[in-house]
């Protein structure tokens, strides 16, 4: 589904990736870990064309990523980015009616099911500031799953979140799973990554280091650094 080759991004002469080569299969779950600024957000940025990249190439089902087909790529941020003067479900609407040029009736429905799926359809006229930290990262989700993308692209989904409320995201993430929903999720929540991922990718310093299934990765990774940081980690 996806297939990225040797990707490298710089900002000015500083190489942020420094040849990243991801291929995603449909269904697949994956999580990215490593330690700050190995280029893990950069690496979705560039996956989701929010970053252009220097070198290598990036496809989607076979074609080019451009921004024709950017939009099969849904994404959610650490710090929710939602509308903070629009209500729960038009921050769920506002892309299918911009970017779909879909109808407000329809769009206004459509965003009421994807709310219903995240269990918030009862917060669909409440603004960004009413809601908790984990219900705006559920709108977050929704507004992602409106799109219909083929694949969502999560950095850091709650690492935002006060602790007693990362459970009610991971929950969500974990019947997209249940659902064979394809995704790519950036975390720091290891017991997650190994209890929902296929495959584990361990960055630093703009490279992949490591992968592998989540058993090999977290009961017996090959490399030192891997080591050290899963031991600082858990
Ligand atoms: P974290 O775990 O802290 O989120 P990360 O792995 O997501 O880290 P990135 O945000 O991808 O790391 O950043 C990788 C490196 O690129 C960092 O050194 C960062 O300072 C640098 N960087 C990121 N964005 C920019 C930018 N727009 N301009 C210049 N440097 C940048
Ligand atoms: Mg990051």
């Amino acid at each position: 589904m996806i297939d990225a080759i040797d990707i490298v991004k710089k900002f000015d002469d500083f190489t942020v990736l420094d040849g990243v080569s991801l291929n995603v299969k449909k269904g697949e779950i994956i999580s990215v870990i490593g330690p700050s600024g190995s280029g893990k957000s950069t690496l979705l940025r560039c996956l989701n064309k929010i970053e252009e990249i220097d070198e290598g190439v990036i496809r989607i089902d076979g074609e080019q990523l451009s921004r024709h087909n950017c939009s099969k790529l849904g994404m959610v941020f650490q710090n929710f980015n939602l509308f903070p003067h629009m209500s729960a479900i038009e921050n769920v609407m506002e892309a299918p009616v911009i970017v779909k040029k879909m109808g407000k009736k329809e769009a206004r429905e459509l965003a009421g099911r994807m709310l219903s799926d995240v269990g918030l359809q009862d917060k669909a006229d409440s603004y960004p500031g009413q809601l908790s930290g984990g219900q705006k990262q559920r709108v977050a989700i929704a507004r992602a799953l409106a799109m219909k993308p083929e694949i969502i692209l999560f950095d850091e989904p709650t690492s935002a979140l006060d602790p007693e409320l990362v459970g009610e995201v991971l929950g969500v993430i974990k019947k997209l799973a249940a659902e064979h929903m394809t995704m790519v999720i950036v975390t720091h929540e290891m017991a997650f990554a190994r209890e929902i991922s296929d495959r584990v990718i361990f960055m630093d310093k703009g490279k992949i280091v490591e992968e592998g299934t989540p058993k090999e990765i977290f009961e017996d990774p090959e490399h030192p650094r891997v080591q050290a940081f899963l031991k600082r980690m858990m």
